[in-house]
């Protein structure tokens, strides 16, 4: 989404408020970063959303607003008159809760697209390629998928395969041969016990061999439609520079974000918190200086 400068906004240290998409009588509104080389394009420091009751003929960033959504408390609070625009309006998320919010608002905006770069067609097909996944890159696995699906694109056929035949088709990936004993006896599971589907209950995924919490996580909400919040290395560092944790167990950290992120969206807030810190938070070389939520990450440098 790209935002739009508004006339008469005022400016505040190189930021400016514009408006992003315009839905019924609400809009939204963000700062845009004007020393960022893409200028209004989904580089916004803060989000909100207003009702607009009243707009002057001739005038249209003059507006009533009625009510301004706060993040923090998830209620409308009051809004006001006049470009209703001030940055000063705009509150830092203090919570953990409103900081989460915030960072799925703005990196929504930044990553529209959350998809899954595990390159699969089925179910079953994602569960093999995320178990494939430890210590591997997507690009890595996605290079020996392929091959290996062509081979056994199902848990029929994977079920009766050779193990020695599997090795070679995943031996570019790091523990080729314990992962290939893996999908194998995964297969089998999933056959002598879910009649070779892919099950959903989070109990019956990490009972599978190869399959941890994070890759049932990834399973239920990218192939199955249901709540999942993947807490990888990324999501992990993330949530403890954005203050919404102190936690250091993936499971522990997994069990404070879900009340944070409402249960239809977690999948996606970790495909974009992953995103997030492959191309701007990344771990050794953080870029606050580009970064869409560094006017509230308590670790900016
Ligand atoms: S401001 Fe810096 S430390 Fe905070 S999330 Fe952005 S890149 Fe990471």
């Amino acid at each position: 989404m790209k935002y739009t400068p508004l006339d008469g906004a005022s400016k505040e240290s190189n930021r400016v408020v514009g408006v992003g998409g315009h839905r019924g009588n609400e809009r939204t509104v963000g700062t845009i970063d004007l020393t960022h080389p893409r200028i209004g394009e989904a580089i916004v420091a803060e989000v909100r959303t207003e009702r607009v009751v009243e707009q002057m003929p001739g005038h249209p960033d003059d507006l009533v607003i009625s009510s301004i959504f706060d993040s923090n408390s998830e209620h409308w609070g009051p809004g006001g008159s006049g470009v209703a625009t001030s940055l000063a309006g705009m509150a830092r998320p203090r919570t953990p809760k409103g900081r989460a919010r915030r960072v799925h608002e703005l990196l929504a905006l930044e990553y529209p697209e959350a998809i899954c770069e595990l390159d699969h067609e089925t179910p079953f097909q994602l569960l093999i390629a995320t178990i494939l996944s430890a210590q591997a890159t997507d690009v890595g696995v996605n290079k020996v998928t392929p091959g290996l699906f062509a081979r056994f694109p199902d848990a029929e056929s994977l079920a009766e395969a050779d193990l020695d035949e599997v090795e070679q088709l995943i031996s570019s990936l790091g523990l080729f041969r314990n992962k290939a004993k893996n999908i194998v006896s995964c297969a089998q599971q999933l056959l002598d016990r879910h009649d070779g589907e892919v099950p959903g209950p989070m109990k019956d995924l990490v009972a599978l061999a190869g399959v941890g919490r994070k890759t049932a996580n990834v399973v239920r909400s990218v192939a199955l439609g249901l709540p999942g919040l993947p807490v990888d290395t990324h999501v992990l560092r993330l949530s403890r520079l954005l203050g919404l944790t102190d936690e250091t167990d993936p499971v522990k950290v997994e069990t404070a974000l879900n009340p944070m992120v409402p249960a239809a969206e977690r999948g996606e807030f970790s495909l974009r918190m992953i995103l997030h810190g492959r191309r701007v938070c990344i771990a050794r070389r953080p870029l606050c200086g580009e970064c869409s939520l560094a006017s509230f990450c308590p670790s900016v440098r």
